[in-house]
Order: C-alpha cells, then sequence, then structure tokens
C-alpha cells in the first residue's frame, strides 16, 4: 500500500499535529516487518502465551445438517477467548520497539480492553483504557478484568458515554502524549498505516487455516466465511486466501432488527462514504452525513464503520458482503452449543447464521472454512435474555 490508499478508501483523515506520530509508526512498522527476529519473538508469545495453532475443527453434525464440509477456525480457543490478542501482542511489541512505555485504548464492549490489558501486563507497560460510561456500566465484569491487569480504566462521560466518545478521548489524548505513548487500535480501521498493521497481526490466522485445509483436505476451500464488524477477524482469515481466485470470500454484518428498520450495524447495506476515525469508507450516515448510531445485540458488532480493504474488497467484488439479523444469529448460536457443543461469541454466530444461505448454493463435495472469531462466554447475560424473551429454549 504505497499510497496509503484501497482503491478511493483508507487515508490519514487526521489532525494535522498527529501526521508526524502516524509517520514514525509507518516508519517502525516497514522496519520490524522486514525483522526476523521479531517475527520469532512474535511466533513465541502466538505459540507458547496465547496457545496457537489454534485447532481447524471438521465440524461432522454440523456438516451433516448443511451439506458441504464445514470446518471451524477455534479462534475461541486462544487465551482471553477471542481473536483480538493476536493483534493487542503485535501492537504493544511494535510499540515496545519504537521506545514507547504506555499504551492506550478505547473499547465498546471491553472485549478489545481486556486484551490490550492482558498484552500490557505481559509487556510491563503501562496502560489506560478509555471507556464510555453507559458502556461501563453495561460491561462491569470487562472493567473488573482490565483493573485486575493492572489497567486504568478512563471513564468518558461526554456525547452518548459510549465507543464513539471513548475514541475521540483516546485519540485526544494520543495527540497530547504521543511522545511516550502509544494507541492500541482493535481492529481493522482507523488512519494508515493501522488497517495494513492489523491485517498483519491477524494474518496468522489464515496462513494457519490455509495450511491446516491443505493437510485435512488436500485441497482448498470452495468458500470461506466470517462475521464483520471494524473487520479484523474477517481480513486476518481473509489474508491467507485473497490469491486463490477459486477460493469465495464471505463478510458478514449485523443486520440487528433487519435492515429497513435502519437499527442495524451494515456499512455495506447503503455504501454511503464518508470519514469516520481517521478512514475513508462506508459507514452509516444519515442524508447530512451525520454518523448514525449503529445497532446489534452483539456489541462487537455494533460499530458504524467498516475498514477501507473492505470497503474495496466490496467494490471489487473479491469478496461477497451480507447481513442477518439478530434472531438468526442467535439461533445459529444455540444450534452450535447442542450439535457441536460449542459456545461461540454472539458476533462470531453471525458468520454461522450464514451457511444455511450459503450452503444452498453449495454441495457435498465443497469445503468451507468459518471463522469462529471467540467464545460466547462473555454473552451468557444476553443469550439468557434472547431466551427468556422467546418464552424459554
Ligand atoms: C470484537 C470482535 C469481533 C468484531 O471485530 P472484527 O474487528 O470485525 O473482527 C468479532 N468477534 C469477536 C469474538 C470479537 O470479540
Amino acid at each position: 500500500m504505497k499510497n496509503k490508499m484501497y482503491g478511493e478508501f483508507g487515508g490519514q483523515y487526521v489532525a494535522e499535529s498527529l501526521m508526524p506520530t502516524l509517520i514514525e509508526l509507518d516508519k517502525a512498522y516497514h522496519e520490524i516487518i522486514k525483522d526476523p527476529k521479531f517475527w520469532e519473538e512474535f511466533d513465541y508469545y502466538m505459540k507458547d502465551y496465547v496457545g496457537r495453532e489454534t485447532p481447524l475443527y471438521f465440524a461432522e453434525k454440523l456438516s451433516a445438517k448443511y451439506g458441504p464440509r464445514i470446518y471451524l477456525k477455534r479462534e475461541d480457543l486462544n487465551h482471553t477467548g477471542a481473536h483480538k490478542i493476536n493483534n493487542a501482542i503485535g501492537q504493544i511489541m511494535l510499540a515496545r520497539r519504537m521506545g514507547k512505555t504506555k499504551v492506550i485504548a478505547e473499547t465498546g464492549a471491553g472485549q478489545h480492553g481486556v486484551a490490550t490489558a492482558t498484552a500490557a501486563a505481559l509487556f510491563g507497560m503501562k496502560c489506560r483504557v478509555f471507556m464510555g460510561a453507559e458502556d461501563m456500566r453495561r460491561q462491569a465484569l470487562n472493567v473488573m478484568r482490565m483493573r485486575m491487569l493492572g489497567t486504568e480504566v478512563v471513564e468518558v462521560r461526554s456525547g452518548t458515554d459510549t465507543l464513539k466518545d471513548a475514541c475521540n478521548e483516546a485519540i485526544r489524548t494520543w495527540a497530547k502524549d504521543a511522545e511516550d505513548t502509544f494507541y492500541v487500535l482493535g481492529s481493522a480501521v482507523g488512519p494508515a498505516p493501522y488497517p495494513e498493521i492489523v491485517k498483519r497481526f491477524q494474518r496468522v490466522i489464515g496462513d494457519e487455516a490455509r495450511k491446516q485445509i491443505l493437510e485435512k483436505e488436500n485441497r482448498l476451500p470452495s468458500a470461506v466465511v466470517a462475521c464483520v464488524g471494524g473487520g479484523s477477524n474477517s481480513i486476518g482469515i481473509y489474508a491467507g486466501f485473497l490469491d486463490d481466485a477459486e477460493v469465495k470470500l464471505y463478510g458478514v454484518e449485523a443486520a440487528g432488527k433487519g435492515i429497513s428498520t435502519g437499527e442495524h450495524a451494515s456499512a455495506m447495506s447503503a455504501k454511503t462514504i464518508g470519514i469516520l476515525h481517521g478512514m475513508r469508507s462506508y459507514l452509516l450516515q444519515d442524508a447530512d452525513g451525520n454518523v448514525k448510531t449503529a445497532y446489534s445485540i452483539s456489541a462487537g458488532l455494533d460499530y458504524p464503520g467498516v475498514g477501507p480493504e473492505h470497503a474495496y474488497l466490496c467494490q471489487t467484488g473479491r469478496v461477497t458482503y451480507d447481513a442477518v439479523t439478530d434472531s438468526e444469529a442467535m439461533e445459529a448460536l444455540l444450534e452450535l452449543c447442542k450439535l457441536e457443543g460449542i459456545i461461540p461469541a454472539i458476533e462470531s454466530s453471525h458468520a454461522l447464521a450464514y451457511l444455511p444461505k450459503l450452503c444452498k448454493t453449495l454441495t457435498k463435495d465443497d469445503v468451507v472454512i468459518v471463522n469462529l472469531s471467540g467464545r460466547g462466554d462473555k454473552d451468557v447475560n444476553t443469550i439468557a435474555g434472547y431466551i427468556n424473551e422467546k418464552g424459554g429454549l
């Protein structure tokens, strides 16, 4: 990515005062990607700390139900329960290389905050996580986790007291403290080079999955499916297959209560272009160009935008994007519990919920990989609420 753009998407839409910081980051990143010692150390932490490689599990009963041979890439088995730790460790290792002693992050549901707090503890970095007051109340357990890990959770009281406000506060703090502070970004979004950095640290998912499927099936998959919030677990698994034209790639966003209700988180559904968090991409916007609040039952998918490379992959047609509703995702979640004994995250269940539609186009000779981005233990309260509302299991 030479001009920092993916087609017409991406870029660096930040205040002039932050440009030197992005340039410093870009330079440091391009040094470490060429340094075998950095990757040796990254691989060490992925293996001995995170528990990689994660299995590629053949879901026999799910396959019997839907037709093709379905494999699950088990990111739910990572330390801290999702793919986010891959990126948090990578970025904090980069921060350390740059001589930074402090890290900051923003978090909505708390998952990226917990991953960052974990990696900060591991590398002895001072860590502050910005979180909206309303989100802190809703995600009290993750706030406690971060504090136990030695992180200071900073309550943000402005705007709607949620993620958007926490992002703004984190960026303000970064602009002020960039001398010794690194901003750990949690998804494949933000100004360049962040989307590229996040993809590089998450491509471990796709590289493993490619090797594993060749070992197990002696062929490449017909299709790879992942859920899309900002787009980090999806771009990570796609990275292993983007150059294989015969592998179809699917991204599943949150349709919430239904696209037509307006209460959803599908930035790809309207395809309106705007600028948010330093990038140009598809965003949820009203007629006046104001960013709309995203809604999803899944706290990890309710982001109003999507990473710039996804907007590009959508425009070029390399990846097919679609969306499933809250209830479709929740039913897929409950189905995986019963069929395979795995409780998936609600986010990941959006990818699973796409199987009925996808598999109609496939036969039993096809091979599908679903990225199971995380485990559902964190979601048990929301799941209980859903089950109660529908009157029991
Ligand atoms: C945060 C999260 C997501 C969504 O983020 P992406 O950057 O789109 O991957 C998906 N699954 C889980 C389990 C998450 O925690």
